[in-house]
């Protein structure tokens, strides 16, 4: 394979740390050596590299930004250039990171009690436990609050009730991170009932079932699942206790929203310079296509999309660890890099032509990848309905 260069036109190398440069050098070298080469083989089969985790762990990047704990604790710069550089493999490799640190590890460290952490997070970390978050449900998807999954107060516990599709990781997580409305019996505070809370739910628990969603033409890479929980009993000891209301588990999605907007910009890098390459060797009416206008015109707007995008990551990092990130904020840079990563996929398999379709090309799979990562999260209209609102002050998405 050709040697990878990333995008960096406006010299944007100038404004990182060296231990920014180390973060984001570590996992580019490790995706090179260890994942690129086997990553055709795991999508035929759908399948996800698990001898890999420890690996992955080493490299820091499940909960990059979380303190203490056997977490990295590294800036919003330094976690996001790691999820670019995962992404630059696969959208599957990054989901994953996402799914354990992002989600399930973000929402123990925001909303767990210290023994929680304790058990959980440095077993994470490691990726000796690995961890799912179930939020969507079969007919709750853009509009989770919606959600039917319910935990009854017990005597000692609660039984839990429902059903999670489309989860990340849930066939193999030790812990699923599942989101329940509270239904009182005696004990239960009023003010708390119907309210939307964090339990972990243990993987054999009686009662919680997972099943893997076959058929999947996009992050084929990734495990999803459906989860079921049918009566199932868990301990008072399962709830998050600082978790409450439709704003937990948004806090975790803003999070994985910020992943996202660094990662994509890794699968279009992958894709342009994929589609570059191409163009300067592939001859066609004797010459490289790359001296053909229409072809420069195609890779030049890639270049200033990417481009756009990385600043637009940039400037969103030092807002975060500034603490003035807001969700919208968030929302616009998920929303438009997504689109320019999908974009720049699929100008890649153009450019290459027949090949592109190929799985031994990558802009096929990114692209097929991307379909995945614009729907979730918050689909592309909803984060563009997020800025509708800011803009105006009226919510456009709900009733
Ligand atoms: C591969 C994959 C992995 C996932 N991983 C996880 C996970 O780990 N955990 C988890 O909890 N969830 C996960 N999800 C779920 C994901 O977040 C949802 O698919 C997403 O929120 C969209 O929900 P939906 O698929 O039900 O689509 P729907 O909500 O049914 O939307 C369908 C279409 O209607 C549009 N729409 C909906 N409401 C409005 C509105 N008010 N105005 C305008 N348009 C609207 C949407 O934009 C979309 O185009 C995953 C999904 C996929 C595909």
């Amino acid at each position: 394979m050709p040697k990878f260069e990333a995008v960096d036109f406006y010299n944007l190398e100038e404004l990182l740390t060296a231990d920014e440069r180390r973060a984001r050098d570590a996992v580019r070298h490790w995706v090179e050596e260890r994942f690129l080469p086997v990553v055709a083989q795991h999508y035929r089969a759908g399948t996800f590299p698990m001898e890999l985790v420890p690996e992955l762990a080493q490299l820091g990047v499940f909960g990059p930004s979380i303190k203490g704990y056997g977490c990295a604790g590294l800036g919003s710069i330094a976690a996001g250039l790691m999820m670019q550089e995962l992404e630059r493999g696969d959208s599957g490799l990054r989901t994953f990171a996402s799914v354990q640190g992002s989600l399930a590890m973000m929402a123990i460290n925001l909303f767990g009690s210290e023994e929680q952490k304790k058990i959980w997070l440095p077993a994470m970390a490691q990726g000796t436990k690995l961890g799912c978050f179930a939020l969507t449900e079969p007919d709750f998807g853009s509009n989770p609050g919606g959600l039917r999954c319910r935990a009854r107060k017990t005597a000692d516990g609660y039984r839990l009730s429902g059903a999670k599709k489309w989860i990340g990781n849930g066939t193999i997580a030790d812990v699923a991170i599942v989101w329940a409305k509270v239904e009182g019996e005696a004990g239960v505070d009023p003010e708390s009932a119907g309210a939307i809370r964090g339990f972990l739910v243990e993987k054999n628990t009686p009662g919680f079932t997972s099943a893997l969603i076959e058929g999947k033409l996009s992050l084929r890479a990734a495990l999803t699942a459906t989860l079921e929980f049918d009566d199932c009993a868990i301990p008072a000891s399962a709830l998050l206790p600082q978790s409450g209301g439709m704003k937990s588990p948004l806090l975790c999605l803003n999070q994985a929203r910020y992943g996202i907007a660094w990662g994509v910009i890794g699968a279009a890098m992958a894709c342009y310079d994929e589609a570059r390459q191409y163009a300067m060797s592939r001859v066609q009416f004797d010459r490289p296509i790359g001296g053909f206008q229409l072809v420069q015109a195609k890779l030049a707007r890639m270049l200033t999309e990417i481009t756009k995008a990385q600043l637009l990551a940039h400037r969103l990092a030092q807002l975060k660890d500034a603490g003035t990130a807001r969700h919208y904020h968030i929302s616009m840079a998920k929303m438009n890099n997504v689109e320019i990563a999908l974009d720049a996929a699929r100008t890649a398999r153009d450019i290459l032509g027949g090949v592109g379709i190929l799985d031994e090309h990558q802009c096929f799979r990114h692209m097929c990848n991307l379909e995945s990562v614009k729907t979730y999260e918050g689909t592309h209209d909803i984060h563009l309905l997020v800025l509708g609102e800011q803009i105006t002050g009226m919510p456009a998405f709900a009733g």
